[in-house]
């Protein structure tokens, strides 16, 4: 029997794929399970339970498969002091698949990069299925259909519990400190989680990575696949981007093209053009098509997304910005007077590192939060206009009046969304309600 802990999307979509492949399946959550997934069970005859772990149950199966969501408890200790085998549900649905496997991790970027390589890879015609941390989860994807190539956005918590695991592309976009709480706090911890991205690969496999992250730099002679670089410098296999322009040079027939060709405005989106390019031509894809799809590309909701232009000022979507970095590049984009609304669930962040980018380009700020100490005081000395709201209603009234023509107002919070909004989707969507109620 296989025991499931957690039965959200990875732990619903492991029971319906190990139930599948013949196996007795228990889900067991500590919580109350959501009402669509529990029907889901209930009609593929999976048994499960909510508001309890049955220890008893659980110590007796043969595999265990932990949710990404999932600690290690005491719990998951013990079946591992008795021998079970403890498995993430990427693992386990690895298991399962033919295909080809690229898979993107990093703190920043990843949504965006594994659409963009799905992208890619569809415009080439070949078969390809994207899954992981965004939209359906692998195992629920493998229940399916097999692809020929799959394109896996993997959290760090995903790759927690791998353990034959081997993308044959793996990309390693960048680290900040993001989610330290799961990791006793120690970025060294959170490291060596997405690290273990590369950990099964080989020669014969391909290890894409940002040749400026000083995390990765000081891992890089743990990983045995061709390592190829992005960043600005030229390296003879990799991408760099100089004046205004990228460069990616794979099997000796280098695509260049102006930065404003690219459908992803921003310096961290050039890097995360060139991983996407070096992946699609690393499979053969033809620079021609790179070029397209490079170019086509639709913007994703919430990222750095243009929402409308209401007398003169423009309105920007970036609620996804949920930790410093992310808001470091979003603010570093901007190229007009910019109202900045910020604020939310603070993981410990340092502003320090935003204070020149807010002094040369924030004219106002608008602190959207239950508790915006912290921000007033980082900020304060800087910027003449701070002001304090705790909705979004008032956030976006507020921004309105103090934009002039010509000006941006930038929603990037640098901080969670749980104090005031159930997700980020919600903190843009709402933000967007606003401006259109204008
Ligand atoms: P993730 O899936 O890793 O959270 P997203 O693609 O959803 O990444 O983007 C999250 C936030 O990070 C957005 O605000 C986006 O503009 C920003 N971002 C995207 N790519 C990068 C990058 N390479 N470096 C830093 N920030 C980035």
């Amino acid at each position: 029997m296989i025991a499931v802990l957690g039965a959200g999307e990875s732990g619903v979509g492991a029971a319906l794929l190990a139930k599948e492949k013949g196996y007795d399946v228990f889900v067991s959550d500590f919580g109350i399970v959501k009402d669509s997934l529990k029907d889901e069970l209930n009609k593929n005859a999976i048994a499960w339970e909510e508001a309890q772990h049955s220890e008893g149950k659980i110590l007796d199966a043969e595999m265990l498969i932990k949710s990404p969501g999932i600690p290690e408890t005491q719990l998951v200790a013990k079946a591992r002091a008795k021998g079970i085998e403890v498995l993430s549900e990427i693992e386990f649905a690895s298991r399962f698949t033919a295909g080809k496997v690229i898979a993107v991790t990093g703190s920043n970027g990843k949504t965006t990069t594994a659409s963009l390589i799905h992208h890619l890879l569809q415009g080439a015609g070949l078969d390809v299925g994207l899954a992981g941390n965004i939209g359906d989860s692998f195992a629920r994807c493998l229940k399916e259909r097999d692809r020929a190539f799959w394109v896996l956005e993997l959290s760090s918590f995903q790759l927690d519990d791998i353990r034959l695991f081997r993308p044959y592309i793996s990309v390693l976009l960048n680290f900040s400190p993001d989610h330290l709480d799961r990791y006793d706090g120690r970025m060294e911890k959170y490291v060596a989680a997405k690290m273990r991205i590369a950990e099964n690969q080989t020669s014969e496999d391909h290890f894409i990575y940002w040749e400026a992250d000083e995390w990765t730099l000081k891992n890089l002679e743990k990983v045995s696949a061709n390592k190829i670089p992005f960043g600005s410098i030229l390296k003879p296999e990799g991408a760099y981007i100089e004046n205004k322009q990228i460069c990616i040079n794979i099997n000796r027939e280098p695509l260049i093209m102006s930065i404003h060709e690219l459908a992803l405005q921003g310096k961290h989106n050039c890097y995360n053009s060139m991983a996407g390019g070096i992946a699609a031509k690393l499979l053969g894809i033809s620079n021609d098509i790179v070029r397209e799809c490079l170019s086509d590309f639709e913007k994703i909701e919430h990222r750095l997304e243009p929402v409308l232009k209401v007398y003169g000022v423009e309105y920007i979507n970036d609620s996804k910005a949920t930790n410093v970095n992310a808001t470091w590049y979003a603010l570093d984009c901007m190229s007009k007077p910019t109202v900045w609304i910020c604020g939310g669930v603070d993981k410990g962040n340092n502003y320090g590192e935003l204070l020149s980018l807010v002094g040369d380009k924030v004219k106002a700020i608008i602190c959207l939060g239950k508790d915006n100490a912290k921000l007033v005081e980082a900020f304060g000395g800087l910027v003449s206009d701070v002001q304090e709201v705790n909705s979004m209603e008032d956030a976006v009234k507020v921004a309105y009046r103090l934009a002039d023509k010509g000006d941006a107002v930038l929603l990037s919070p640098a901080c969670a969304s749980f104090d005031l909004f159930d997700s980020y989707e919600d903190r843009g969507r709402q933000f967007k309600k606003q401006i259109r109620l204008l």
